[in-house]
């Protein structure tokens, strides 16, 4: 069970205007088996999928991005919102914040769970970068684009995510971080500003 979230720096993250988001496991619940990806595609054990394609030669990795993409559109339909996700952009929304989501997925794949997930609406289709828009997390360069073009300064935006590398690339780029501790095992405590463990604490109303 997760301790109660630290009020003041709840406080200062509810006042920030401009808010990224990872997708799958943050406002969605995780729909992708990444052991069976990593066995269809012949990933070594503890390194990340885009990083072991990226080190193979071209000839090679062609056709394994070719899967992974087939295998992540299969899955984005499946795709159900975690509690909350709906009432807090709701809240965003209405507060008038700019809000945007930053993948590891394609593009297309973060397209396709959003609509299935119902949080569709919610979001500029120019705001949502997969790993072909942007260098993947944990580079900060998808949230650093994403304040470039909402003329956004580090000071007033924040990163949600449930994973090591969504904290990493909020950290990187100077946001406030917010680790989603679905579990409470507090594995990524250290690398955010703010533990939760889930999304309804975020809008005031919680
Ligand atoms: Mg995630």
């Amino acid at each position: 069970m997760s301790a109660a979230p630290d009020q003041a720096r709840l406080a200062a993250i509810r006042r920030c205007r401009h808010w990224i988001f990872d997708l799958d496991g943050t406002l969605t619940h995780p729909v992708h088996d990444f052991d069976a990806l990593r066995r269809e595609l012949g990933v070594p054990d503890r390194i990340p999928i885009l990083e072991h394609l990226a080190s193979l030669p071209v000839a090679r990795a062609e056709p394994l991005r070719r899967r992974l993409d087939a295998i992540e559109t299969a899955a984005c339909d499946r795709a159900m919102p975690r509690p909350g996700a709906a009432t807090l952009l709701a809240w965003l929304r209405r507060s008038g914040s700019r809000v945007g989501i930053v993948s590891r997925n394609s593009h297309a794949s973060v397209c396709r769970t959003l609509v299935a997930a119902g949080l569709g609406g919610e979001f500029d289709p120019s705001d949502l970068l997969g790993r072909d828009e942007a260098e993947p997390k944990p580079s900060p360069a998808g949230i650093q684009r994403l304040l470039d073009s909402w003329g956004a300064a580090a000071d007033d935006a924040v990163m949600v995510g449930d994973f090591l590398f969504d904290l990493q690339a909020g950290r990187a780029a100077g946001v406030a971080t917010v680790y989603l501790d679905w579990d409470g095992d507090g594995r990524w405590a250290g690398e955010a500003d703010l533990v939760l463990p889930g999304l309804t604490w975020l809008p005031p109303s919680a």
